[in-house]
C-alpha cells in the first residue's frame, strides 16, 4: 500500500480485518502520522530501482497505490517498477471537487505556477493551501499577506508577510468561514485534492464570496487500472 492519504488508511484497515498481510508505506512527511493497521515502513525507496528490490525482497504479490492525487513522482515510479516485475497494480484514486456546484465560479488552472500567476492578477489577501511540499514555490510572494496551514513547522522559511497556523483536517464548515473571515481573506489557492476532509474551506469561500483558485490534478499514468473508492480497491485487492 503506497500510502499517506486517509484512504490508504481505511483500506490497509480493512484488508488486516479481512486476513490480509499488508505493508503500507509512508514518506515521512509528518512527525506523527496517523498510521494504518498492519506493517508500516517509512521513508523514500530509492526511485524505480529501489522499489522494485522491494517489491521483489518482500514478495509483494499487489500493489495498491493509494498516495494523494498530486503525488505524481510516486504514481509514476510505482507503475514503472510493477511493470518490471510484473506485479498487479491499482490506483485508488478519490473523485476530485469538478463536480460541485461552485466549481463554474473556480478559476481552474494547470499547474502551481499558473495558480501564482493567476492569483497574483487577482490580488488580495491568500489562503495558500497547497500543501507543504508546494510551498517553495511561492515564498517570493514577500510583499503580500499569505496565510498557510500546517501540520507541523513549514519546510521552507516562509516571508515575513506571511501568517502560518498549525491544523490537522478534518475542518469544518465554521472554523474555516471563521478563519478567512478573521483573515480577511480575497483569494483561496488549492488543488483539486477532493474528498470530504480538506472540503470545507470551499463551502466557507463559497459562502463568503472568496475567489477559488483550483489546480487540476495531474494526469492519470497510462494503463494502470483506476478506482475511486475504498470499496473498490478493497474488492481488487481480494481478488475480485
Ligand atoms: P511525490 O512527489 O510523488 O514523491 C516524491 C518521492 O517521495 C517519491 O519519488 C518517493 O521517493 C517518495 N514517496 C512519495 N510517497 C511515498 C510513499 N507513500 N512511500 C514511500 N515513498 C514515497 O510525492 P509528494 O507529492 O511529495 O507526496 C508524498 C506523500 O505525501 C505521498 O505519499 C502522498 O500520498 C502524501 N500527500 C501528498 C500531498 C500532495 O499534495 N502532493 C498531499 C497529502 C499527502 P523515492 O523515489 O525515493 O521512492
Amino acid at each position: 500500500m503506497l500510502g499517506g492519504t486517509g484512504e490508504a488508511r481505511s483500506l490497509a484497515d480493512r484488508l488486516v480485518t479481512n486476513g490480509v498481510p499488508v505493508i503500507s508505506s509512508l514518506v515521512g512527511a509528518v512527525r506523527s502520522p496517523a498510521l494504518p493497521g498492519g506493517e508500516v515502513r517509512i521513508g523514500g525507496f530509492g526511485g524505480v530501482d529501489g522499489l522494485v528490490a522491494f517489491l521483489r525482497d518482500r514478495g509483494v504479490s499487489r500493489v495498491v497505490d493509494a498516495t494523494h492525487p498530486f503525488a505524481e513522482q510516486m504514481t509514476a515510479n510505482a507503475a514503472a517498477a510493477c511493470s518490471q516485475t510484473g506485479t498487479p497494480l491499482l490506483r485508488l484514486s478519490r473523485p476530485g471537487w469538478e463536480g460541485r456546484a461552485d466549481a463554474s465560479d473556480w478559476h481552474w488552472v494547470a499547474d502551481l505556477g499558473d495558480a501564482k500567476r493567476v492569483a497574483s492578477e487577482l490580488g488580495g489577501r491568500v489562503f495558500l493551501s497547497v500543501g507543504r511540499g508546494s510551498l517553495a514555490d511561492f515564498t517570493d510572494w514577500d510583499d503580500r499577506y499569505v496565510l498557510v496551514r500546517v501540520i507541523d513547522e513549514p519546510p521552507v522559511t516562509v516571508p515575513a508577510s506571511w501568517e502560518v497556523v498549525r491544523g490537522r483536517g478534518p475542518f469544518d464548515i465554521a472554523a474555516e468561514t471563521d478563519l478567512m473571515r478573521s483573515r480577511e481573506i480575497d483569494v483561496l489557492v488549492t488543488k483539486n485534492s477532493g474528498g470530504r476532509q480538506t472540503a470545507a474551506k470551499l463551502d466557507a469561500a463559497s459562502a463568503l464570496g472568496v475567489a477559488v483558485v483550483m489546480v487540476g490534478r495531474p494526469s492519470d499514468p497510462e494503463g494502470v487500472e483506476t478506482v475511486g473508492s475504498v470499496d473498490a480497491a478493497l474488492a481488487w485487492a481480494l481478488g475480485g
